[in-house]
């Protein structure tokens, strides 16, 4: 089995009948298929915990990837993700995998550094680097050994004028025909990145999608007379347009709750915060006094009163929406806002730098992520209608023969015969 994660991808923006001269390849692989109107996503609707998800069955507070970052200072300068494996606390599809003896590999997939997998270029970059994209050091340091090299040499040709997700295909077709695993996973990333700059339905966003759809055009090729391999395209999110922003921590240093440092910028006191884009959450890091959460309650309410805010959610609605425990809230960005990690500037931006963010809530309209699977077991032109995210595991260890038991999901796999 063949997994592509297309970064980002709302079914809609591939789906419209305008676009299917665009995206040839998803719109065939659709019909030869079995294909979910939308998958439900989960909270914050972003790449690393909807990853985990997508390879436990779980929801972010039992996987345990409760956001991108592992760093929950916002005034840190460059912030760790959350890259490794071992982080995650349920077991992943590729555990399974392994438990049955079959071979596996992965490129560039989200939350897989040190992953039981044989073959794997995990995705990981020095959050330093002034280009994650152009970092190859880090993903080499991480990658199982002469794996990288190996990869690389045959990508030298194309390095300098392919984009990311042409060289993550040709790795994909590489790994496929020379070391033929049993589990191949992909993440493309290009689209989600012209997304984020100009907007998903933007010229530049759509060119990038051309190219993933190319890319899997080519590895469907690949696999056409393979009567054995089932071919899944998926995503983790879905993506909107944003036209203004919001620093929420501009308005908690002004409440007081940031410490200033020698030299007069902000520095960390018990107040963490992540920001998800159409999310953001906010953690107390110590016991905070009376006097911190009068502070905060009296920022959160400034907020709410420039309309960026479209909802605060507490301890109890995270709990019921399995996302961040450890937060004591999060807030929700009105539709057409995305929050900044600004720590410093207006409160609202009227022209953001990114045109394009997700990360709100699974129910926010464009939140939706992907589903289609075609292979020898799959019906074709099967709708399998509106499902979840924490479907996609047991789903893909049933494609693949796999004990889905060895999951900790409760969710059924769907159903992807007539
Ligand atoms: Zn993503």
């Amino acid at each position: 089995m063949i997994v592509l994660s297309v970064d980002g991808l709302r079914p809609d923006i591939y789906r419209a009948p305008e676009r299917h001269k665009l995206f040839p390849n998803l719109n065939a692989l659709e019909n030869a298929g079995a294909s979910a109107e939308s998958l439900e996503t989960v909270y914050p609707s972003t790449t690393y915990p909807a990853h985990a998800t997508i390879m436990t069955g779980v929801a972010p507070r039992r996987h345990g990837i409760y956001s991108h970052l592992a760093s929950l200072d916002p005034t840190e300068k460059a912030r760790p993700w959350c890259w490794f494996a071992a982080a995650l606390r349920a077991p992943a599809l590729w555990d399974v995998a392994r438990a049955s003896r079959r071979r596996t590999a992965a490129l560039s997939w989200p939350v897989s550094a040190g992953a039981g997998i044989d073959l794997n270029i995990p995705e990981i970059w020095n959050p330093a680097a002034p280009d994650p994209h152009k970092d190859f050091e880090t993903p080499a340091q991480h990658s199982t050994p002469g794996l990288f090299g190996e990869v690389t040499k045959l990508l030298a040709p194309l390095l300098g004028t392919a984009d990311p997700d042409q060289l993550r295909g040709e790795a994909a077709l590489y790994l496929w025909n020379h070391h033929r695993p049993d589990l191949l996973l992909v993440h493309f990333v290009w689209y989600d990145a012209k997304a984020h700059t100009f907007g998903p339905a933007s010229e530049q966003a759509l060119m990038a999608l051309e190219s993933a759809d190319r890319a899997i055009g080519k590895i469907r090729d690949a696999i056409s007379s393979d009567p054995a391999t089932t071919l899944v395209v998926l995503s983790d999110h879905g993506f909107v347009q944003v036209e203004k922003e919001a620093a929420p921590l501009v308005l908690f240093a002004r409440h007081g709750l940031f410490a200033r440092g020698a030299d007069g910028s902000l520095a960390l006191r018990r107040l963490g915060a992540v920001n998800a884009g159409g999310s953001m959450a906010v953690y107390w890091l110590e016991t905070p006094s009376a006097d911190d959460r009068r502070r905060l309650e009296a920022a959160v309410n400034e907020l709410q009163g420039t309309g960026a805010v479209k909802e605060v959610l507490d301890r109890a609605r995270l709990e019921a929406l399995e996302a961040d425990p450890d937060a004591e809230l999060m807030l929700e960005a009105a539709p057409g806002f995305s929050f900044s990690d600004r720590l410093d500037g207006p409160v609202i931006g009227e022209s953001p730098k990114d045109r394009g963010t997700h990360g709100y809530l699974p129910s926010h309209p464009g939140m939706e992520a992907t589903f289609i699977a075609a292979g020898p077991e799959v019906a074709a032109g099967k709708n399998l209608g509106r499902s979840s995210l924490k479907q996609i595991a047991p789903t893909l260890a049933q494609i693949m023969g796999l004990p889905g038991d060895i999951l900790a999901t409760e969710e059924k796999p769907l159903d992807l015969k007539w």
